[in-house]
């Protein structure tokens, strides 16, 4: 396995949020991260990045622990976060942006321009003058410069047009299709389904099922998914 995640427990202050979470991510696996809203899904992912460090369990990858490690050096590692939010520097063009987070390997500027050709039209604008969809593509864009062994997505989608929500799942089907490692957690579920290789639901901060997109059916949908 490439990420191992074994009964994590984290919490805000005295709140705890994670109650034992399970979840997996083989090499060149798409892994949806599911469940309803505050179900923990951004919490898992701050805990395996060490951002939200958890009080109990263990996060393993690419055979390493992470506890212990500050958020970036776990990035040096080769976990790349396009965070919820979409985080860019604001003041910085797009290619800085790019350029700040390049380490050697495929990704380079010119690869992140041909995934998303926008960016090369835009590469001297500022990150704080762009479109919600071009910022997103530029959030992607940036974790993809550090050439990242696992594509962690939070929320890629959320807020978007329609047409550039479309962009956004054709690049990841593209990666996908590279052979990129990724974690993901999004609100819409068709295209979950379409892209991911297993899922793995949360429930109240514990991992309640695991499987494969095909045996989520109707009824496991309602009760762990639907509102
Ligand atoms: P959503 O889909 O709404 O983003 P989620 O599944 O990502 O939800 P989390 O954001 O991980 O869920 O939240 C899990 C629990 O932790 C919730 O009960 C939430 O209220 C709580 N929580 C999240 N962030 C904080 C915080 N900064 N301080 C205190 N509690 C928090």
């Amino acid at each position: 396995m490439l990420l191992e995640v074994d009964g994590l427990e984290t919490f805000y202050g005295a709140s705890q949020a994670l109650f034992g979470v399970e979840l997996a991510v083989a090499e060149g696996e798409v892994v949806a991260l599911m469940g309803r809203n505050g179900m923990g899904k951004t919490t898992t992912i701050r805990s395996i990045l060490n951002l939200t460090p958890p009080r109990a369990g263990r996060v393993r990858f690419a055979g390493q622990e992470i506890a212990g490690r500050r958020p970036h050096r776990v990035a040096r590692m080769g976990i790349g976060l396009v965070p919820e939010g979409r985080r860019c520097f604001p003041n910085l063009t797009v290619d800085e942006n790019l350029a700040a987070a390049a380490r050697p390997g495929r990704w380079t500027l010119e690869a992140v321009r041909t995934l998303f050709p926008r960016l090369a039209e835009r590469r001297g604008q500022s990150a704080n003058t762009l479109s919600g969809g071009e910022q997103q593509m530029l959030a992607i864009g940036r974790a993809l410069m550090t050439n990242p062994r696992l594509l962690v997505l939070d929320e890629a989608t959320e807020g978007l047009a329609p047409v550039i929500r479309q962009d956004i799942w054709a690049s990841i089907r593209t990666l996908k299709q590279e052979g990129l490692s990724i974690l993901i957690v999004d609100k819409t579920l068709s295209e979950l389904l379409r892209l991911a290789d297993r899922c793995t639901i949360l429930e109240k901060g514990s991992t309640v099922w695991t499987g494969a997109p095909g045996a989520l059916d109707a009824a496991l949908q309602d009760r762990h998914l639907g509102v």
